[in-house]
């Protein structure tokens, strides 16, 4: 395309809240719900579909909640019933009362489900679309129709799944919306089938609805855009029942940086705001209390990961050789693994990125380099564990005060019969620290030996103590390792501070006490170096 000439737009429209509700073990609030649609609009996305009002209370309460969202806020809902008009057919009532910007209707386009399903004749189905997109347009309402089944139907019946779109185009429809709603087709289907619906109702006026059962989901609504398409339906994160939806962070990062649709498109989502595509990826999964997915195409903390030696030190003279895009550009960043394939180029690549500046060809990155290996072949894991690396760096370049020295923890379990002749175990941990030529003595209780240890250690180290009060543990996870001659124990544990920012330590050890204890040391000593505690 030609330099100067006006970029056509192309419309995002999602459906977190209404079909990515659908997903298994999902279930939003209507707080959540609030919060997910603020930062949908907060990102630019054109449409969000907000739920089925009057079907479900806690839509009904969101439609019924005062926003102030510049997003097309949409309601979802049946095209009438068969055989009822359309003012006497209270669920179309509800749904045209509901304070919606937009609304989605879902009308059955396949010949088979009309006469199967629903019942009724070819005929009178038209006619419910015909009279459904009237009633809202009537209401002033801006009506998208999702066209459900329509690839399958268009195989069965082209002409009336066509009949279908052409139908909900001439009523008013702003959107005939083609879905896959069984997510088998294939991307070659779509485009072939697209480019026949638009001969019908203009491209500017049909949107791709795709499921993401063949893994195809994404490349399906690309399909539909090249075909003419110009709304692309889809869930942040791809949430949605079965495989999922078309994933929307992927499509909004592939519109706006391949140049066969970012010269070609403008859509809603400014370049500014794809920055922050990562945290919202990830915000929606913390929402949804599970872990992102490490391997997520732009957003994921591994996509722009490298582990081999050659392809970390080509990364740090042009990150282009190995990246597609660059990772800031969707506010994800680069990342080298500190590995047992690491070469030298790596830990400098790491230590540039923590902040800690050494010359390249310092006999102590050789040495640092030397000592991980070291490590790794006992059973350590920095890639997992950023913050031991840190430490573990800092203090072969002599950069960790010590701040204090555990001269000797006691720990114990007791198992026995209580008062009340239940069985418990209790555990206790007896801690010796010397801060400043001090000796300090705690003790601490816990449900289990680790628990207890953590209690008695973080409990009292003098002067430092103001530091590690917002510290808290997250999580702790175990792994027993063969390592060759013996069984090993490596205990990962991830922490949290009062600001939010979480870090992983790791300690190896045959036994798991001592594991612990170092995994617990070095996470209270990085967060005495990250706040900057004086030795
Ligand atoms: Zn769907």
């Amino acid at each position: 395309m030609s330099a100067g000439m006006a970029k056509e737009r192309l419309y995002l429209f999602d459906t977190t809240l209404r079909d990515g509700a659908q997903t298994n073990g999902v279930d939003f609030t209507l707080h959540d719900k609030l919060a997910i649609a603020g930062m949908l609009d907060e990102l630019g996305i054109d449409y969000v579909e907000g739920g089925y009002p009057g079907a479900n209370p806690t839509d009904t309460e969101l439609f019924a909640t005062p926003r102030k969202l510049a997003t097309t806020f949409t309601a979802f809902g049946m095209t009438r019933r068969p055989g009822r008009s359309a003012s006497n057919d209270p669920g179309l009532k509800a749904l045209i009362d509901a304070q919606a910007d937009a609304i989605c209707f879902v009308a059955k386009s396949w010949d088979y489900h009309v006469r199967v399903a629903l019942e009724c004749s070819l005929e009178e189905n038209l006619a419910s679309i015909r009279d459904s997109v009237g009633a809202a347009k009537a209401k002033g309402r801006e009506v998208l129709l999702d066209c459900e089944h329509f690839f399958d139907g268009y195989k069965a019946n082209p002409q009336y799944a066509l009949a279908c779109a052409r139908t909900a185009h001439a009523a008013g429809a702003r959107w005939v919306v083609l879905c896959d709603t069984n997510g088998g087709t294939l991307p070659h289907e779509v485009e072939t089938i697209v480019a026949e619906v638009v001969k019908v109702v203009p491209g500017e006026h049909v949107g791709i609805h795709a499921h993401n059962d063949t893994e195809q989901a994404v490349a399906n609504s690309f399909a539909a855009v090249r075909a003419g398409a110009r709304q692309i339906q889809g869930t942040l994160n791809g949430l949605g029942e079965r495989c999922g939806n078309a994933n929307l962070v992927s499509i909004i990062a592939t519109l706006k940086l391949k140049d066969e649709y970012a010269e070609r498109f403008e859509i809603g989502v400014s370049a500014a705001k794809l920055k922050s595509l990562a945290h919202v990826s990830r915000a929606l999964d913390e929402m949804l209390n599970r872990a992102p997915d490490r391997h997520a195409p732009y957003v994921g903390e591994s996509a722009f990961a490298t582990k081999a030696g050659i392809h970390a030190s080509a990364i740090l003279k042009d990150p282009a050789t190995y990246e597609h895009v660059a990772p800031e550009t969707v506010g994800n960043r680069r990342k080298v693994l500190v590995s047992d394939q690491a070469g030298r180029s790596n830990v400098l690549a790491e230590l540039e990125r923590i902040g800690i500046k050494v010359d390249k060809d310092d006999t102590r990155v050789g040495a640092l380099l030397d000592e991980v290996k070291r490590r790794e072949a006992m059973g350590y894991a920095y890639e997992a564990a950023d913050a031991s690396f840190e430490l573990l760096a800092r203090r072969m370049l002599g950069k960790v005060p010590s701040y204090f020295d555990v001269t000797q923890f006691d720990v114990n379990v007791e198992h026995r019969i209580n008062a009340k002749g239940e069985r418990v175990t209790v555990s206790m941990a007896v801690v010796k620290v010397k801060v400043g030529g001090k000796e300090l003595i705690s003790a601490g209780e816990g449900n289990g030996p680790v628990n207890a240890l953590d209690v008695a250690l973080r409990k009292d180290i003098g002067k430092y103590q103001s530091h590690i009060e917002g510290l808290e543990l997250i999580d702790y996870r175990v792994r027993i390792l063969n390592t060759g001659t013996e069984a090993v124990t490596r205990v990962l544990i991830e922490s949290q501070d009062e600001g939010g920012e979480r870090w992983t330590t790791v300690g190896v050890s045959p036994n798991i006490i001592d594991a612990s204890f170092q995994a617990l040391m070095d996470s209270i000593v990085y967060k005495l170096v990250k706040s900057g505690a004086p030795a």
